[in-house]
């Protein structure tokens, strides 16, 4: 039976909840401990696959195919194991799960209410996450304490701490406790309003984690513990890093969280083991080298529409002990006939993934910078049809070349709908998704890359490679370096006279770990510090 660990989140939203349960994830397996990870979301939508990223950030893909919260991003990348389709729910999905039930008869005769047929089913995909041999389930509650969306979850996770017994359950509560600069001091009162709220529900907290930007005093601390009816040692402080959120883990347990944890577990473990932590910490505060890369996506101005992308970047980095400055470039605004010198002047030049014609042109244009300058380029999903399209316009010469995403009747439909994605109807989790295997050429720069012809990579997308122009594009010098097994699909092409030029039809950015950035990074990034302007 596992133990359960429930982290909330009060006074306002931002605050690095992911990160803050990452973190934790990664230091109970430091101590030896399996566990299995959860996000939770108190939204409407089933799953946040047709959220647009201003709403939602990006959308993180599992190897069974999930579209999920990009807090399992985190999760993936602080603690090194594989999240899945049962690692994240929101409420929209419960409702679907019981309305399903209810129609199917299931409740015949009854009434179908909050309590207990919405918390029962909550109960249910929580508990699914304790599977054999696993000891500890981090459940991280989406949204803040007081939204009122959220309130069937609390309700839920209270009637946990009552079946499993408070041993066996923790509540860990991240709050903030804002520096109020004209009076020179921090304020608790927040803190102690939504711990109140918790206390409401019926939920007491364990531990309080207080994000702030500046060192809690005794004083506080102890005001804190007070009101919040928490043992002055389980206020934890969690001031911004001076360097990079993978210090995170550390701060957390230099505070001695994970004791804690233990101690009410009444788990008996060796201490952490952090040894290649604190490694890969101090190669990312004492970088040898710096990069330029210049990302060129329709969202630039966003923080979180490209996370994974940019952890991946950071990563290769890491592992040229390279620091990498990123330099986000908005891809309409390339259009305009701006950013032409920021483009020749990086060291590389990636572009994400996308959906819709917003910015395509700029992005086809910085991928001519790169393609005839010998500027380091690596294009991800959209990234790879641009690089295709410009590939099959400017040196194949097929004028009006497009993918048929953007216009249907294309004169050179050199991107194109998958056979079986013609009769999809329904948008939401219709996609090609999740981990499909691939093959790679000998020789090229992929398969040196990763080391192996063998590949596994998750997918995102339902347009593709026309097949129609392969023979086109690699009598005109374009290598299709990765096809899927079955040799139906394009799923990486390179350039061969190009320093170094690749791009792929899945996202390799999500299965990126610091302890072990991925191959296609690693050789981008390399690529990139070896350009000489
Ligand atoms: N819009 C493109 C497709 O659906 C690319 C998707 C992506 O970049 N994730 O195929």
């Amino acid at each position: 039976m596992a133990k359960y660990i429930f982290i909330t989140g009060g006074v306002v939203s931002s605050l690095g909840k992911g990160l803050t349960a990452a973190s934790l994830g990664r230091l109970l397996i430091s101590r030896g401990l399996s566990i299995r990870m959860l996000k939770v979301d108190p939204y409407l939508n089933v799953d946040p696959g047709t959220m647009s990223p201003y709403q939602h950030g990006e959308v993180y893909v599992t190897d069974d195919g999930a579209e999920t919260d990009l807090d399992l991003g985190h999760y993936e990348r602080f603690t090194g194991q594989p999240t899945s389709r049962k690692s994240n729910f929101t409420a929209g999905r419960i409702y679907w799960e019981v309305l399903k039930k209810e129609r199917h008869g299931d409740y015949l005769g009854g009434t179908v209410q909050m309590i207990p047929h919405i918390t029962d089913e909550i109960k249910a995909h929580i508990r699914a996450l304790d599977e054999e041999g696993v000891d500890v389930v981090l459940v991280e509650i989406g949204g803040t304490v007081g939204d009122i969306e959220g309130l069937t979850f609390l309700e839920a996770i209270r009637q946990i701490g009552l079946e499993e017994g408070r041993d066996n359950v923790m509540y860990i509560h991240l709050t903030y406790v804002p520096y109020i600069k004209a009076a020179g001091e921090v304020k608790t009162k927040p803190s102690q309003q939504s711990v109140a709220k918790l206390r409401e529900i019926g939920i007491v907290p364990d531990a309080l984690i207080c994000r702030s930007e500046v060192d809690l005093t005794d004083d506080v601390r102890k005001k804190l513990s007070l009101f919040c009816n928490v043992p002055t040692h389980a206020v934890i402080q969690e001031k911004d890093v001076d360097h990079t959120i993978y210090e995170l883990p550390l701060v957390l347990s230099e505070q001695g969280l994970d004791e804690i944890i233990m101690v009410h577990f009444r788990l008996a473990r060796p201490q952490a083991k952090l040894t290649q932590w604190r490694k890969l910490v101090d190669t990312i505060i004492n970088p040898k080298r710096t990069a330029r890369i210049a990302v060129v996506g329709k969202y630039s101005e966003l923080q979180d529409a490209y996370k994974s992308i940019f952890e991946a970047i950071y990563h290769g980095g890491f592992a040229h002990e390279a620091k990498v400055e990123i330099v986000k470039v908005a891809a309409e605004e390339i259009e305009d006939g701006k950013h032409h010198e920021v483009l020749k002047s990086a060291g590389g030049i990636l572009v994400p993934g996308g959906f819709g014609t917003r910015g395509i042109e700029g992005k086809i244009h910085a991928i001519r910078v790169a393609r005839e300058n010998g500027i380091p380029f690596l294009g991800i999903c959209l990234g790879l049809q641009c690089a295709v399209i410009e590939f099959a316009r400017n040196v194949c010469g097929l004028k009006g070349a497009q993918t048929t995403e953007i216009e249907k009747d294309a004169p050179h439909p050199v991107v194109c709908l998958m056979e079986e994605q013609e009769k999809v109807v329904d948008l939401g989790g219709t996609m090609r998704l999740g981990a499909w295997p691939c093959a790679l050429v000998k020789g090229t720069r992929a398969a040196a890359a990763y080391g192996t012809d063998k590949i596994s990579e998750r997918h995102r997308h339902r347009y593709e490679v026309n097949n129609k122009y392969r023979a086109e594009f690699e009598k005109n010098g374009l290598v299709l370096s990765g096809i899927s097994p079955d040799g139906n699909l394009v799923e990486m092409v390179e350039l061969k006279t190009h320093p170094w030029f690749v791009a792929c039809q899945f996202h390799p950015e999500f299965k990126s770990q610091p302890l072990a950035p991925h191959p296609l990074f690693r050789a981008f990034v390399g690529a990139s510090l070896e350009r000489i302007l």
